[in-house]
């Protein structure tokens, strides 16, 4: 009897908690595998290259099986685990409320069959439900959680020890999974093909597979993790990880991250020594975080803010503002930066994620969640909890949020955090003349001419008027809640 591991969002062998444990179970049997329905098409596709390979030295094969409806995929694991005579099926846990229902239907659809199934806690560090207030409740303000999150991986420190790779398979399994072998990785349908020249840029911008994830993480924590602190919030500066496409195809795990800065740290502590290496974490921990309220709080994964008495807001949905602002057009310099830089990178640095999706949502006051969705179809690092988390935050309907009456002045911002204006200069080529200030405000502080010519547009809102809408549409929409 085989033993068969369903790949998901963790596409690695090494600290994969139920890969090893499928390992464990199939010493003498032999792993088939399986992996479904990618999203983020490229990157996933490349990224099934590198598996396959390090799954083959392992003599451990990888099926790749495509279905085309979402609802399919448990009749079709089940269908698949009676052709190869499979009785256990091992998957590590998500926690999106569809897949969770997706989940619960396929332990029953085994359990039918006499198939075990084990769905396996994994993403966290901390699995969500292991974290409550002093009265039992699950924490919705970040700085206390955090701290009980500290507490609690010192007090467990288990939760930092990383599970081995897989077994090599007995040679049988060659012969026996002779079929499954055979199995290539597919091309991306048609649709979500990349031209040549972006599948050649995006292969060189973003390496795939776990083995160039370590590689960077080992770059970062010897090179850049010290700085972190000073240097996150500058987006012209490589001063992030660029980690998030590997946490969130499970190229790598939250653990061994947390565990490699810890090592570079000259304390066990994760709240004490580098400053930098303590910041680093704390961020690692948001994403705990967000995944943690999906758990708690379901219904933010069906299209509804956090905090129900914002459901009243009434949002705009203008179509030219909403295209100005995909195609970084509003005449923000700071806004149009960033979202071409999401373009060009399909990757958008944390500072400029809050000013886009403040300026979306309060400046121009469209749903927040016409940009939630435009992020997820265009991110490379795309993921459910950490995005719907970031777009709660800045359109202040979310867990934590920012207070509704603090809204981000995108001229300021840009001073701020781009004070030369470099990073407008290498994402804005229209500006790249304009000298100064007037960088951040070219209509506003007389190069308006100049940047008019090299066809820039003129802001679309004036912020004043259109602060001033917003606070009154969030009262009203509160007021009447
Ligand atoms: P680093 O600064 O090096 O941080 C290390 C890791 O910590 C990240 O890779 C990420 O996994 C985690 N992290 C850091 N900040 C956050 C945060 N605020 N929330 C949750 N996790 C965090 N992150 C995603 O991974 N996917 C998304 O779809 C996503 N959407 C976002 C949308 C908005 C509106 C906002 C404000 C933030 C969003 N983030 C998202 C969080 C954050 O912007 C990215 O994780 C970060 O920019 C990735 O770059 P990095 O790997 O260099 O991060």
């Amino acid at each position: 009897n085989a033993v068969v591991h369903w790949f998901k969002m963790d596409l690695r062998i090494r600290d994969n908690t139920a890969l090893h444990l499928a390992s464990d179970k199939a010493r003498q049997t032999g792993v088939p595998l399986i992996a479904l329905a990618p999203i983020r098409v490229d990157f996933m596709l490349r990224t099934l290259k590198v598996l396959k390979e390090d799954l083959a030295k392992l003599d451990i094969p990888l099926w790749v099986e495509t279905v085309e409806e979402r609802k399919r995929v448990p009749a079709r694991i089940v269908e698949l685990m009676t052709e190869w005579g499979a009785n256990h099926l091992f998957a590590n846990m998500e926690y999106e409320i569809d897949e969770l229902r997706r989940e619960a239907k396929l332990v029953r659809m085994c359990a039918e069959k006499g198939i075990s199934m084990d769905v396996l806690h994994d993403a966290c560090v901390v699995p969500p439900g292991q974290l409550t207030t002093g009265t039992g409740k699950q924490y919705a303000v970040y700085s206390p959680w955090f701290r009980a999150w500290v507490r609690h991986v010192h007090t467990n420190p288990e939760l930092l020890e990383l599970f081995d790779p897989p077994e090599r398979n007995p040679e049988s399994a060659r012969m026996q999974y002779a079929k499954l072998f055979s199995c290539e990785i597919p091309l991306a349908p048609e649709s979500k093909r990349l031209s040549q020249e972006d599948a050649k840029k995006f292969d060189t911008l973003w390496p795939a597979g776990e083995h160039e994830a370590m590689k960077r993480l080992a770059r970062f924590c010897d090179e850049d993790i010290g700085g972190y602190g000073k240097h996150r919030n500058i987006p012209s500066m490589p001063g992030t990880s660029n980690l998030s496409v590997h946490f969130a195809s499970g190229t790598l795990s939250a653990k061994t991250a947390v565990r490699t800065a810890r090592e570079r740290n000259n304390t066990k502590k994760l709240d004490a020594g580098n400053e930098g290496i303590q910041t680093w974490i704390s961020e690692v921990a948001w994403r705990d975080f967000y995944k943690h309220v999906l758990v708690h709080w379901p219904y933010v994964c069906m299209n509804k803010p956090f905090k129900p008495e914002y459901s009243n807001i009434e949002w705009s949905y203008d179509k030219e503002h909403f295209d100005a602002w995909t195609r970084g057009r509003t005449g923000y310099p700071m806004v149009d930066a960033a979202m071409r830089q999401l373009q060009g990178l399909g990757w958008m640095h944390n500072r400029c994620r809050m000013v886009v999706a403040s300026f979306i949502s309060k400046d121009l006051l469209l749903d927040w969640r016409m940009g939630e969705r435009f992020f997820m179809e265009n991110l490379i690092d795309g993921d459910f909890a950490s995005n719907n988390g970031g777009w709660g935050f800045a359109a202040s309907v979310g867990v934590d949020p920012q207070p509704y009456f603090r809204i981000f002045n995108p001229l300021l911002q840009s001073e701020k955090f781009d004070p030369d204006g470099e990073y407008i200069r290498k994402w804005v080529p229209e500006l790249r003349g304009v000298k100064g200030k007037a960088i951040h405000d070219p209509y506003g502080r007389g190069a308006g001419v100049q940047a008019q010519k090299a066809g820039y547009p003129r802001p679309i809102v004036d912020h004043k008027g259109a602060r001033e809408r917003a606070l009154a549409a969030y009262k009203k929409g509160i007021d009447s809640g």
